[in-house]
């Protein structure tokens, strides 16, 4: 295969339009027409954010239902509105341990107020502790994640110390309630005095947590009605019924509305992104187990082939310690190659994210190990042709040549980066693919779906053991 011819590049009066390799015509894969910035983009890896990045937006208003109807159409609405009448009036409460930052709380925030206006009221507390509460709990975390850790009977007590006092502060008067991940897991002690039905949310990944930290936790999360996990590989054997929730994405909100062309492009200005060239893009904070070096050693090996530029857009560098090392291998690894755009981005730039998604001719994530893997959702979304490695819930967001491409390697990812930039039709086609495939399964919309269905089913179990 020849290495891709440069860009042929023709004027118009005013605007100037670039020809895109490789697709042949003006647009790029989305289909957009794509005009060439006024102001050629500054080249070289170290970028200045531009000072409007620096300080976080106002948040907008969160969606109403209705809001979505364009995009799931009128009969899943109507869907929702059928479901929920089963369960009108009835209530539920969320318990996490985080009101900001982190998935579960920015779910939460979407989820709350469209089961409420579906008539459910949904009431959603946060649990409170110490730093000593929250030490213990960030050690489990990891330790439920596979990392080596001592409990001691400190921490258990520290841990049932802080459940204690939150379950005397809460009432549980609701009809469902949800405890979501390990921290409040113990206030199930308050089952009891509750005619609720109890359900365990698991959001992270148990398929190879450390032995004592599972054992302690277990007969708590044994006491529950049912336990809910991300992906089927995550969960464990339970003598209690499992549901499986896919994490989903919010097509309403700033990372994933839909933009024009005029946003994209002034995002592209402002960051220093080429347009007028294939742009290869990996989100993700920059972490070892995101494989950012192992992606610029796949872009280098597809770049003797094919011509295109790789941004690595992350995040967390400044005040994560081990990701300003990560930062500074990626520098490294990347050399004085002026087509590799680095961008340590602050946490707030979801708009920004969604653009940079937006104008990638491919987008990957070649993580080692993965959660569910959002920003492979978020890729999808946008009906880009994504390349990720095959770990966590990856394999249940990409079916392989239909959905998008797994990979193993970095010579398989190089060898995908090449052939999905030299065949755009097969590229196009697994980005719309991916699209549906999110469409169907990944959306805040299909989430409150699958809430309306556990809430019914669990009240229907009840109702037949009262008979
Ligand atoms: N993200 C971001 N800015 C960054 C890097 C990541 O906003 O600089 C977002 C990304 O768009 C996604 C989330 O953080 O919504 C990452 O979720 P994912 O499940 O992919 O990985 P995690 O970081 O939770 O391991």
């Amino acid at each position: 295969m020849s290495k891709a011819k440069s860009n042929s590049k023709s004027k118009t009066e005013g605007a100037t339009t670039a020809t895109l390799a490789p697709g042949g015509d003006n647009s790029n894969h989305a289909g957009q027409t794509v005009t060439e910035p006024r102001v050629p983009p500054a080249r070289g890896r170290d970028r200045q954010l531009p000072a409007s990045l620096m300080t976080p937006p106002a948040p907008p208003p969160p969606p109403h239902l209705e809001d979505y109807q364009p995009i799931i159409g009128q009969a899943q609405v109507d869907a929702l509105r059928f479901l929920a009448r089963e369960v009108k009036g009835k209530t539920i409460k969320m318990v996490n341990s985080t009101s900001v930052g982190g998935g579960v709380a920015e779910m939460l925030n979407r989820l709350v107020p469209l089961l409420s206006e579906l008539e459910v009221p949904t009431h959603w507390d946060v649990i409170t502790g110490g730093n000593d509460f929250f030490e213990v709990t960030k050690a489990f975390h990891n330790a439920l994640h596979g990392a080596s850790y001592t409990l001691t009977k400190a921490a258990q007590d520290i841990f049932l110390m802080y459940n204690e006092q939150n379950r005397e502060r809460m009432q549980f008067g609701e009809d469902m309630v949800v405890i979501h991940d390990p921290q409040p897991a113990a206030l199930i002690h308050s089952r009891e005095k509750s005619s609720a039905h109890w359900v365990w949310r698991c959001h992270i990944d148990l398929s190879n947590p450390d032995a004592r930290v599972w054992e302690f936790l277990r007969p708590f999360v044994e006491q529950y009605d049912a336990a809910i996990f991300s992906s089927q590989s995550f969960a464990r054997q339970l003598p209690i019924p499992q549901y499986l929730f896919y994490p989903c994405i919010d097509p309403l909100s700033e990372k994933n509305k839909e933009l024009d062309e005029a946003q994209v492009q002034k995002v592209c200005d402002e960051l220093g992104i080429d347009r007028s060239r294939p742009i290869v893009t990996q989100v993700s904070r920059f972490d070892r187990l995101k494989d950012p070096v192992g992606v610029v050693q796949a872009y280098k090996l597809a770049r003797k082939y094919v011509d295109c530029q790789l941004v690595l857009a992350g995040g967390g560098a400044k005040d994560d310690p081990e990701g300003a090392v990560v930062l500074q291998e990626v520098k490294e690894a990347a050399g004085n190659d002026a087509d590799i755009i680095i961008l340590d981005l602050p946490p707030w730039c979801a708009r920004e994210i969604n653009a940079i998604q937006r104008a990638s001719t491919l987008i990957v994530q070649k993580s080692i190990r993965e959660g569910f893997g959002l920003t492979v959702t978020e890729a999808l979304w946008k009906g880009k042709p994504t390349i990720a490695g095959a770990v966590g819930g990856i394999p249940n967001q990409i079916i392989h040549k239909l959905t998008g491409v797994l990979v193993h390697s970095v010579e398989g990812c190089a060898f995908q980066i090449r052939y999905l930039l030299t065949h755009p039709e097969f590229a196009r086609r697994i980005g719309a693919a991916g699209r549906e495939h999110v469409k169907e399964n990944f959306l805040m919309t299909t989430n409150v779906k699958r809430w309306l269905l556990l809430f019914r089913i669990l009240q229907q179990a009840k109702s037949r053991l009262a008979l």
